[in-house]
């Protein structure tokens, strides 16, 4: 839709009246890492940042025209055990960025919205980026001509469209690992193209000090799996123990019940089933996100709550949450 037609939605009050008719939901929106410059880190982290400025503009519409609440809140209000305001809006942060700490506590603090941050265990305890980042890193930085795959088949890498195919068809294949297997195998691939993200980068990630840090400042802290695969397409085992063993880590360090989770989306689709559902509350989760469009209704699964992409834009965020409450199909 053009933008001056969107504005003149918005303004009409049509959309806020559809709202109120509708059947009452909670928007939980999905943010990854708000930097003062996005450009800094575009070969590793790509296009999931939000520049601050546009961050805070976000919180500042979220406080003034929504209802900010928690995630303890939409949980209860799922199971049917307590209510929630008209236009609730859950924030939460995936991957455990350091600027989650740094950048974007600070704003939510000041503007009085709470939030869930989903650290992933690995990132955190050997402060190295999700696996996605690295090898975009890898590949858009290598000087190499072409790149085989175990032997199996051989890309080249002289173009920019031949080196985003080769990246994404090994996102595809490490979605599939986990743990030790999926650390050697993108270990080989990162050394295999001669091009490895600096040890700067390490700076990026939050450490466990920090992740207190949003817990003491009231915050949720959830889990985002010890390794970061597509937990769908693991073997059930496998999936098991990236719900136990990250849940039982992040409590050991934090000292506290962690009790929330959100799946990580690195490559194919989807990236939960109703037997990860299952694992994850025989693994003792209370609530779970994924990276599904929609809001969060009166008795959802709560181990499969849905959310909204924020956009990267103030007037963006609008219309996404306003057409969202107005009950937009997405
Ligand atoms: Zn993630």
């Amino acid at each position: 839709m053009k933008k001056r037609a969107k504005q003149v939605l918005l303004a009409s009050g049509v959309l806020r009246l559809a709202g109120k008719l509708r059947r009452k939901g909670a928007a939980i929106l999905m943010y990854h890492s708000v930097l003062e410059d996005p450009s800094r880190v575009v070969d590793s982290l790509g296009a999931m940042i939000h520049p601050r400025a546009v961050f805070e503009g976000q919180m500042e519409l979220v406080a003034r025209e929504f209802h900010p609440v928690t995630l303890e809140q939409v949980a209860r209000f799922v199971r049917e055990e307590g209510d929630l305001p008209q236009r609730s809006v859950v924030v939460t942060f995936d991957d455990g960025y350091l600027d989650n700490f740094e950048m974007a506590m600070p704003i939510l603090d000041r503007v009085g919205v709470p939030a869930t941050f989903y650290v992933t265990v690995d990132c955190v305890e050997n402060r190295r980026l999700p696996w996605p980042s690295r090898l975009r890193f890898s590949f858009r930085k290598t000087s190499r001509p072409s790149w085989t795959d175990g032997g199996a088949k051989t890309w080249e890498l002289t173009s920019e469209s031949g080196r985003e195919k080769a990246y994404l068809a090994v996102c595809d294949r490490v979605a599939q690992m986990a743990g030790v297997n999926l650390e050697s195998y993108v270990s080989s691939v990162e050394a295999s193209l001669e091009a490895r993200l600096p040890e700067s980068s390490s700076q990026l990630m939050m450490n466990w000090a920090q992740v207190r840090g949003l817990a003491d400042n009231g915050h949720i802290i959830g889990s985002h799996t010890m390794t970061h695969p597509n937990m769908a397409f693991l073997k059930v085992e496998e999936a098991r123990r990236e719900f136990v063993e990250s849940k039982q880590h992040m409590e050991t360090r934090l000292r506290t019940k962690v009790t929330h989770f959100s799946y990580p989306c690195p490559a194919l689709f989807p990236n939960w089933t109703d037997a990860t559902a299952e694992e994850s509350r025989r693994a003792g989760y209370e609530t779970a996100v994924t990276t599904s469009s929609g809001l969060a209704h009166r008795s959802d699964n709560p181990l499969l709550l849905k959310r909204v992409r924020p956009t990267k834009t103030v007037d963006g965020l609008r219309w996404n949450l306003e057409t969202a409450f107005a009950g937009r199909a997405v």
